[in-house]
This record gives structure tokens, sequence and C-alpha cells, in this order.
């Protein structure tokens, strides 16, 4: 008792012509495994599953954008596994993902009711890893962060990224609230905290805080 366990492990898969940094979470003691926002290019998520021999337990979602959800419900059917996240706020947002797929020219997308609804201060688990779920509003009013403290590691989805942050142009999107979320909720977490962003080179939250032109600390 008393050592930590980090046996998180992960693989980023871009996908989808936006380049969305899906992700393939396992536990190495478990090979239990969870692809967080599965856009679509399933055959490379799972070939990536497959040449490190885990196990798919979970689809973990950040927010229901087309290109971190429009696989979502294939990919659970295909592997027979529940749909975790995001925060109920973002049901229009699934609900809209047909038109999503269209507009934005994505193979068609199918409908999903997540099998768990996140809310802040939620734990989700892959294999012996825990997870803590961070609400975090204003790209979406439902966007949730997947947060893992002894890994040190963080997945922001479309709420922060090296150098910038989430759009807020969306329905119900709050430049406000996502840089309170970043401030409040995020940036506290430490500075050595490293996060893989929706889009774009992971970074670290120290490093935000010192160069990023939207939050950081010179902004005031
Ligand atoms: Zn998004």
């Amino acid at each position: 008792m008393g050592e930590k366990c980090v046996a998180l492990k992960f693989q980023v898969v871009p996908v989808t012509p936006y380049e969305q940094n899906c992700t393939v979470l396992w536990c190495d003691e478990t090979l239990k495994a969870a692809v967080v926002d599965p856009g679509g290019d399933l055959d490379r998520v799972l070939a990536v599953c497959k040449k490190h021999g885990v196990q798919v337990e979970k689809i973990l979602l950040t927010h229901p954008h087309i290109d971190h959800a429009g696989a979502a419900a294939t990919l659970a059917e295909k592997l027979g596994v529940p749909i975790e996240g995001p925060q109920k706020a973002d049901l229009f947002w699934i609900q809209g993902l047909p038109q999503q797929s269209v507009m934005m020219r994505f193979p068609p997308a199918k409908l999903f009711t997540p099998d768990r609804w996140l809310e802040d201060g939620d734990q989700v688990s892959v294999g012996n890893v825990v997870f803590d779920v961070i609400h975090c509003p204003g790209h979406t009013p439902g966007h949730v962060v997947f947060y893992q403290p002894d890994a040190k590691l963080a997945l922001v989805g479309d709420v922060l990224f090296n150098g910038s942050i989430g759009r807020t142009d969306f329905p119900l999107g709050n430049f406000e609230s996502l840089v309170h979320s970043i401030r409040q909720k995020l940036f506290p977490l430490g500075d050595d905290i490293a996060f893989i962003p929706g889009h774009g080179p992971m970074s670290t939250f120290g490093h935000e805080r010192k160069t990023n032109p939207f939050v950081s600390d010179r902004r005031g």
C-alpha cells in the first residue's frame, strides 16, 4: 500500500481531416483500454489497440463535436462497449451529429445515448487507472476533461491547446466560461501537468501559463 499506481500508457492517433487527437489509453497492469474521442478512422484506432495487445473496455468522450465523436456509436456497437461522457448539457450536440456529419462532409454519424453522463467530480476507470472528471464548459457547455493525478496527465479535448484555446463561437459557447475553466479548474492542478489537446502537440499547464496569448498569467 502507499505505492502510486502509474500504470497508465497511451498513444495518440490523429483522426479525421481535422487531425483530432483520438487517444488510446490503457492500464499496463490489466491491458484494459479506453478510446478517448473516436472521431473517425476506426481502422487505424483499432490497429493501435491490436499493436499494443490491449482490450478496449469503454469509450470516453470529452465533447460530441463530429471530429471527436463521429465514430463513437459505431465503435461502441462493434466492440460492445459503453460510452461514458460528456456532461449532459452537450445532449444537443449529440442529437446534432447527423447534421454535423453532412455539413462537415464526414461519413454518416450514428446517434447514441451515453451509457453514463459525467459530472464534475466523477471518476472514470480504465483497468486499475482512475481518472478525475472535470467539467470545463465554454467550448461546449458539457465539455469534460479527464485527469490522472499520479501520471500527471490530462486529456483536455478542445478546451486548451498548445498556444491557443478552443473556439467559443458555437451555440452556447462562452469565452468567459472557457477562460474561467482553464484558469480556475485546470491551471491549479499544477504547472507540471502534461496535457493532450484535441488538436496539435502536447504541452504542460505551466508552459501555457507562461506563453499562451489567451490565458497566460501575464494577460491578467
Ligand atoms: Zn470541439
